[in-house]
């Protein structure tokens, strides 16, 4: 097995990793240290955070370092304050028997006198984020001219946080850089763009798999006219009771419009735009981030570099011109290994623009129907009922109270008791959605054919058009069967697309389903027993991204 030694780490840097814990290297670092020794190649490291990265540039970076030249000869840039703060501490513990070096953090929303007189004092190597770098750039208080080495940690990040021109910005003042090393977990095109730009035939290593695209984010979108843009943002917001998201628009007009008319519905929402103070942006990103805000509306240039943890939903009132925008728009949710969501609201003429964005960054849309009025008040009222039910009731002093509650209602069924508690919560609800109208734009062709569409003959697309004319209640009553389908998360399924993948293609209502159980690479459909061949008809046998569905009743001989 490799050792440090081995890869001809200096001793007292040995010395620390080995008290640190660190027996043998890991794959990134086994593979990028002897390289980045050398100090003047260029090098692309794709790997996830957690695998080491922090020590295969950092350990390479002390090595080469000239601890008795007193000026930045190491520039590390990384998206966020935190992993700044992280990376200069493990940098910290890596020299701890190295005399004379010294390294510091610039980031943003810390004192900036502070930060200066802490680079006036002859580090070596300075850790950034880059808008604070540029500010420092830019007042000329940091000396860029005799940087070696740059380091670009978790690029894609950055990228996807609207840095690609401060980025390059840095790269252009660094005019005595030997060798640029890129850190990365994904490789989007963006980032290829900026190696082939920057950087000389650079050594790539991958550690792991690595994806073009963030794949833990679902892309849907939903089409509607321009008049009812607003309407459907409402909906979208609506049918997804714990939304903690970001609505893009284009212009800060519609940021300032929409916010206000949101806030004066009842809306938890505030705007982020380039008129705001830098205490008034503050404060907004304050309430946002310790979610006392649930939604944040912005404009690109406003909400660029802002990096917010557990963002459920990314909205784009509108869809941007440019590919580039909607990828940083859509990095802002699905982080750190969570799922999310990104969703567009699209006019029927975007169709081209949603094929685009998705050859380019690699990903698949889902169009989804706009939620009905029902479907929003079924599911505020699920929503409710979860949290009924969840309320956590141990504390506080509510036996003493149950003699007398039990008196005043003891008239009153329960039915009657939990229909009160719902109208309570339920009436604006009901009452706003109570004549709402379809918003969906009823079209012949989907503006978007996944590969199984091809399958589908002239007849049930005929149908199509005359999904939207009616919504009548199903009125179905034999039971469900329960269909099992080889096609699972897997696939790149969430369970909204799925539904409307299988609706779309078997031409059937969603009323006629029940529960959805799905695994990585089965589900499970309850559907009402009159429709289940119809399904079955519609799915097996067809291809989905080559492969053959297979779909048969689980309860008659199929697969439990
Ligand atoms: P990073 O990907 O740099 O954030 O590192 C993830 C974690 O792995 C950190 O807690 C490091 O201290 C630890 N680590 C890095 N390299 C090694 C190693 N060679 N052996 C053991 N732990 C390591």
């Amino acid at each position: 097995m490799m050792t440090f030694e081995g890869l001809g780490i200096d001793a007292r840097l040995i010395q620390a990793t080995t008290e640190l814990g660190y027996i043998n290297p890991t794959a990134i670092q086994e593979q990028a240290i002897p390289v980045l020794l050398s100090g003047t190649k260029d090098f692309i490291g794709l790997a996830q955070t957690g695998t080491g990265k922090t020590a295969a540039f950092g350990l390479p970076l002390l090595h080469i370092i000239d601890a008795a030249a007193k000026y930045p000869q190491a520039l590390v840039v990384c998206p966020t304050r935190e992993l700044c703060l992280q990376i200069v501490k493990e940098i910290e513990l890596f020299k701890k028997y190295m005399t004379g070096v010294s390294v510091v953090a610039v980031y943003g929303g810390a004192s900036i006198g502070l930060q200066i007189r802490d680079l006036k004092r002859g580090v070596q190597i300075i850790v950034a984020t880059p808008g604070r770098l540029i500010d420092l750039i830019e007042r000329k208080a940091i000396n860029l001219e005799q940087i070696k080495y740059v380091v670009l940690d978790e690029a894609d990040e950055m990228l996807n946080m609207g840095f690609q021109d401060d980025i390059e910005f840095i790269l252009k003042n660094t005019p005595q850089r030997e060798s640029t090393w890129l850190f990365s977990a994904t490789m989007p095109p963006e980032i290829r763009k900026v190696s082939k730009r920057y950087m000389k035939d650079p050594k790539e290593v991958t550690v792991g798999k690595v994806n073009t695209a963030n794949k833990s984010i679902d892309h849907q979108y939903y089409v509607t006219t321009a008049h009812h843009r607003y309407e459907t943002l409402k909906r979208i917001i609506d049918f997804n009771p714990g939304i903690y998201g970001i609505i893009f628009t284009r212009t800060k007009l519609d940021a300032q419009e929409i916010s206000e008319r949101l806030t004066r519905e009842g809306y938890d929402i505030d705007a982020l735009h380039g008129d705001l103070t830098q205490g008034q942006r503050d404060k907004v990103m304050g309430q946002f981030r310790e979610k006392s805000l649930q939604l944040l509306i912005a404009t690109d240039v406003a909400a660029r570099g802002i990096d917010v943890q557990g963002i459920t939903h990314v909205i784009n009132f509108e869809l941007p011109d440019d590919v580039e925008i909607y990828t940083h728009r859509s990095g802002r949710t699905g982080r750190a290994g969570n799922h999310g969501i990104c969703v567009s609201i699209v006019h029927a003429k975007e169709a081209y623009k949603l094929k685009q964005i998705e050859r380019i960054n690699n990903s698949q849309f889902h169009k989804l129907d706009i939620p009905s009025g029902k479907d929003v008040c079924r599911k505020q009222f699920f929503h409710f009922m979860d949290k009924l039910l969840s309320t956590d009731i141990s504390h506080g002093d509510y036996e003493t109270y149950v003699p007398m509650l039990a008196e005043k209602f003891a008239d009153i069924s329960k039915e009657e008791i939990l229909k009160r508690v719902a109208a309570m919560e339920f009436d604006r609800f009901l009452k706003y959605y109570e004549n709402s109208e379809d918003l969906n734009i009823r079209e012949r062709d989907r503006t978007i054919k996944r590969e199984p569409s091809a399958d589908r003959n002239d007849r049930s697309r005929s149908r199509d058009s005359d999904r939207g004319d009616s919504r009548k209640e199903y009125k179905g009553g034999g039971g469900y069967s329960r269909l099992f389908v080889n096609l699972g998360t897997k696939d790149g399924f969430f369970k909204a697309s799925f539904l409307q993948f299988v609706l779309d293609m078997s031409d059937l209502k969603k009323e006629v389903l029940g529960r959805i159980d799905m695994k990585d690479m089965n589900s499970w459909i309850e559907i009402d027993k009159g429709s289940a061949q119809q399904m079955i008809r519609a799915l097996d046998g067809k291809k989905y991204k080559g492969r053959s569905i297979r779909m048969n009743d689980a309860d008659s001989g199929g697969r439990r």
